[in-house]
């Protein structure tokens, strides 16, 4: 199996089953970490979050809490040398918690999902600023080093996203404010709060606006799952039933940009470490339409697909794509995985769960609290 472009891992070590010989791989982040500090990391059973910790126990902190609401046997990946907590963080006193004795504390806690979820949950979605008005008034409280919060480009004005020609979203294009509804709002506020947590109580918050990620290790089914692990997914059923069929929410031409987890690991500790207090878009400028990520899927996967569209479905905003010029211009740097290398390996590993999970040598891990 070849790792996407920034090759910084042993790809056998880094997506191996067992956790111990994940966090032997070389870590992504590579800068200068002083590995004495406690780091908390909320939110830490899902996607992103598990990502992180394996990274940060690849540059041998000490001490690295992960905190989740849900029980660890239902966490995507967990690792015995953190600090594993279950913690419903929407509780204040739980955030007091989790926070004890911390230096650094990444918030990517939330409850969330794909399109078809965000667009049916939004009372749900918007539910999730008590937990980080309540981990924000901990940090402040327990005068906590640094706190970053992990929003979305779903906060930007839906206006300037109807069409899949789309300008690339600049960080100022989120006011004036017409955010998608309910998780985008949340994001959007939260975003603000950790700005006046900075102002007002000098907490140090960092906040980055995601575009979507994917990669391994992430939700594929279940209703929470994301376009890219989606079609994979329909692809990969497609090829192992021989019907060749997938449905496409959507007439396929909608676009957007998808950020490999590796970028998305590294971005947000360089985040993080950085000088940059205002929110940052953390996202590929890679622009494709559904249609031409079904493409890359279609290769990687090794199978030629009857394509349907639902259009019955939702389909999110027409268009959207990353402006870095700012991460460019403050970090000198931005996501640099290819679409295509980084879905090679996505799908490698979607398969080899489904052929496990067929085999009934595992039980799908994918289930979610609430
Ligand atoms: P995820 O759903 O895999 O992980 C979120 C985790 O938060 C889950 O494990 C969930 O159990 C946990 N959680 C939910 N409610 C909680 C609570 N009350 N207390 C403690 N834990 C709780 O999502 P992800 O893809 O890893 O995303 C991480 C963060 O990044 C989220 O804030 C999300 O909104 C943001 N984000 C993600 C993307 C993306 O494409 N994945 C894009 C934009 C923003």
């Amino acid at each position: 199996m070849d790792l996407p472009t920034n090759g910084h891992s042993d790809s056998s070590s880094y997506l191996s089953s067992d956790p111990t010989e994940r966090i032997a791989a070389e870590p992504i982040y590579q800068g200068d970490v002083d590995t004495g500090k406690t780091v908390v990391v909320c939110g830490a059973g899902g996607f992103i979050g598990g990502h992180l910790v394996a990274d940060l126990l690849r540059q041998g902190y000490d001490q690295v809490r992960a905190v989740d609401i849900k029980p660890p046997n239902q966490w995507f990946q967990k690792f015995p040398q953190a600090d594993n907590r279950s913690l419903d963080l929407r509780e204040k006193e739980n955030c007091y918690q989790a926070l004890e004795g911390a230096d650094q504390v990444y918030n990517l806690a939330a409850d969330m999902g794909g399109m078809g979820f965000i667009e049916n949950n939004k009372a749900l979605c918007m539910l999730s600023v008590r937990i980080n008005t309540h981990l924000l008034m901990a940090a402040r409280d327990m005068d906590i080093g640094r706190y970053f919060y992990s929003s979305s480009a779903c906060v930007y004005n839906q206006e300037l996203q109807d069409t899949a020609d789309v300008e690339p979203l600049s960080e100022e294009d989120a006011y004036p404010a017409l955010a998608e509804d309910g998780y985008g709002w949340e994001k959007l506020f939260s975003e603000r709060m950790c700005r006046h947590f900075r102002e007002d109580f000098d907490v140090t918050t960092r906040v980055a606006r995601y575009h979507n990620v994917y990669g391994p290790f992430g939700t594929y089914d279940g209703g929470r799952e994301k376009a890219p692990a989606a079609l994979t997914r329909k692809a990969i059923e497609a090829k192992m039933s021989g019907s060749g069929e997938i449905v496409i929410w959507g007439d396929g031409t909608q676009t957007r940009s998808f950020m490999y987890i590796d970028d998305c690991v590294d971005g947000t500790q360089r985040i993080m470490h950085s000088d940059i207090t205002e929110p940052i878009n953390l996202g590929s400028d890679e622009l494709v339409t559904i249609n031409g990520l079904v493409d890359v899927i279609e290769k990687a996967v090794e199978v030629d697909l009857d394509r349907e569209y639902d259009l019955t479905k939702p389909q999110g905003v027409d268009g959207r794509n990353s402006d870095n010029t700012k991460i460019l211009n403050e970090l000198g740097w931005e996501p640099p995985t290819a679409l295509r290398d980084g879905m090679e390996v996505t799908a490698e590993w979607i398969e080899e769960q489904m052929r496990e999970h067929r085999k009934g040598e595992t039980t799908s891990r994918f289930a979610v609290a609430h």
